[in-house]
């Protein structure tokens, strides 16, 4: 059963081939594979990404509580968070201070991170946002770790969220401004 499927794909491959080799088709058969090719010649072309692209993870600052949730899940171990400790004045009149984490640090290295949006997902503060922006390359591959300020400026870039399909979600998430 597995050699009419390797033929299959061989085929699939074999037309894939001539239609990038030949875009004219074969009745015109001038070799242009750079006008058949789907590749694009970025940095002279630039794609549009789609709207929940993975480009880069963006914090929202006011909304992390230094947990470190999002560090201990990381499997590339690429977040690092630094924060300290504080006295917040009481929520009603008469009541005690309250003890907050204060952010001091948070750094991804996007050298080692793989996109896995495990991050994003175990925040239970929604302070990490996908971004579909992806023009942050460095030339030295230690430029790749990207501080809180950076992360941040990165907010303006997250798209507004997309209401789920009527009836599957109850409450719809907006995204903080
Ligand atoms: S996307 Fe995955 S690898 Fe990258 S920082 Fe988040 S959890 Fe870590
Ligand atoms: S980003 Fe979210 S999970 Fe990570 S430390 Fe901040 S609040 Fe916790």
């Amino acid at each position: 059963m597995a050699v009419p499927g390797l033929i299959k794909g061989l085929g699939v491959t074999m037309r894939e081939l001539i239609r990038t080799l030949f875009p004219d088709g074969l009745k015109n058969p001038v070799p242009r594979p750079s006008k058949g090719a789907h590749t694009v010649q970025y940095p002279h072309e630039k794609e549009a990404p789609t709207p929940r692209a993975r480009g880069v993870i963006a914090l929202h600052e006011e909304n992390c509580t230094a947990c470190m949730l999002c560090a201990r899940e990381c499997p590339d171990w690429c977040i690092y968070i630094e924060g300290h400790k504080t006295l917040a004045p009481p929520r009603r009149a008469g009541g005690r201070p309250r003890q907050v984490n204060i952010l001091d640090r948070f750094d991804i290295d996007y050298a080692l991170c793989m996109y896995c949006g495990i991050c994003v997902e175990v925040c239970p503060f929604d302070a990490l946002f996908w971004s579909p922006d992806y023009e942050y390359s460095e030339l030295k591959i230690a430029d790749m770790l990207h501080d809180k300020d950076r992360l941040t400026e990165w907010m303006h870039t997250v798209p507004d969220f997309e209401e789920y399909e009527a009836g599957s979600q109850e409450k719809v998430k907006k995204v903080p401004r």
